[in-house]
């Protein structure tokens, strides 16, 4: 067991309402913070009031990006319990990230631990209504103040936790998302397969023009030949043609989600028709041309399953499933968020217990 120490807040804030929450707009009282030095290795642990770090305006990752991040979830039952969402494999991947950026990984274990520590200290602020949970943000970060370029030798590592709401307050709506033609997020041998930071900033110019068009995302294609699909806006996707349910194989220009792996063995424990293989755009059309194409949805943490009602073209739009939420869509959306709540057995030993 790590050792933590623990500084509580002298002004705890009041509680939001939960009709109010939306994503990432409130914080708990409380942080997790350890730091790195090449003598000490990851060290300090701490948890202290939610604040500001005190960081240099040298400090490396102003200048070069170096930080990653992360994004679980916590959940309050029927029964009170609190339960969070494959937290350890979320640990796992918050250390392949830093890798990439050629950061010291936390080890997965040491984040797991700091994550429960923390969540505990703030398990008041995890809430109740239905649809809401615990969103946990760990992010590495470059700390050291020199503006030369090659990797940081000293990172903070730090957690922060935001109440957050029902991402779809009165059912899942489709959403409408526009096929980027134009814009790259990622390109083989990037950052794609890395939850950077600096893949967020490179997607949110080609993100703004969607919303101008009236599309609430963007779909990716790949970097070489805008012919692949890839992901869409920060998810992963799924499509739904006939029976065979496919989604992009890993190849490192995008995020292997947890709720894509997650996703993928519901499916296959159904028995369902799943393929992890290239689909470009002209296969998706020729589907819906010939009335194939029932399904399209994004897989992430936030939103769990987020339906897609029509993709947009230059030249148009297609319409998938008459706009409406897929059958698919619904069970898999029905059947994560029930063992996330522990209405539905946890027959994969996802969710840990917090007490
Ligand atoms: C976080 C993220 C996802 C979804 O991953 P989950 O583990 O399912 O939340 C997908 N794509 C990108 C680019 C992401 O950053």
């Amino acid at each position: 067991m790590l050792p933590i120490e623990v500084q509580r807040s002298a002004t705890p804030k009041t509680r939001p309402a939960p009709e109010g929450l939306g994503f990432g707009k409130y914080f708990t009282d409380h942080m997790f913070r350890m730091d790195y030095s090449p003598e000490r290795g990851w060290h300090q642990a701490r948890i202290l009031p939610h604040g500001p770090l005190g960081l240099d305006p040298g400090a490396a990752v102003f200048h070069y990006a170096q930080a990653v991040f992360d994004g679980s979830k916590v959940f309050r039952g029927k029964d009170g319990q609190l339960r969070a969402f494959r937290v350890l494999d979320h640990s796992k991947r918050l250390a392949a990230s830093a890798e990439r950026l050629a950061m010291p990984p936390v080890p997965p274990e040491v984040a797991r631990e700091a994550i429960e520590a923390l969540v505990k200290v703030d398990a008041d602020w995890v809430p109740s209504a239905p649809g809401t949970s615990l969103y946990v943000r760990p992010v590495v970060m470059a700390s050291e103040a020199f503006l030369g370029v090659r990797p940081a030798d000293k990172y903070i590592f730090f957690i922060i936790l935001s109440p957050v709401g029902s991402y779809f307050s009165g059912g899942a709506e489709p959403v409408r998302i526009w096929v980027e033609q134009q814009h790259t997020r990622a390109a083989p041998g990037g950052l794609g397969g890395a939850k950077a930071a600096a893949n967020y900033a490179a997607g949110l110019q080609a993100s703004v023009e969607a919303k101008k068009r009236g599309y609430a995302q963007v779909l990716w294609l790949d970097a070489l030949e805008h012919r692949y699909i890839e992901e869409v806006g920060t998810m992963n996707l799924f499509v739904r043609i006939g029976d065979e349910l496919i989604t992009p194989p890993l190849d490192g220009t995008f995020l292997p989600g947890i709720t894509r792996e997650s996703v993928l063995t519901l499916l296959r424990d159904w028995g369902t028709k799943v393929s992890e293989r290239k689909l470009s755009i002209d296969e998706l059309r020729e589907a819906h041309k010939k009335g194939e194409l029932r399904e399209v949805f994004g897989t992430g943490t936030a939103a769990v399953i987020s339906p897609v009602g029509a993709l947009g073209f230059q030249e148009g739009q297609l319409v998938i499933g008459d706009g409406k939420v897929g059958e698919l869509s619904k069970r898999l959306y029905d059947t994560v968020t029930g063992i996330q709540y522990g209405t539905q057995p946890d027959r994969h030993g996802w969710m840990t217990l917090i007490k």
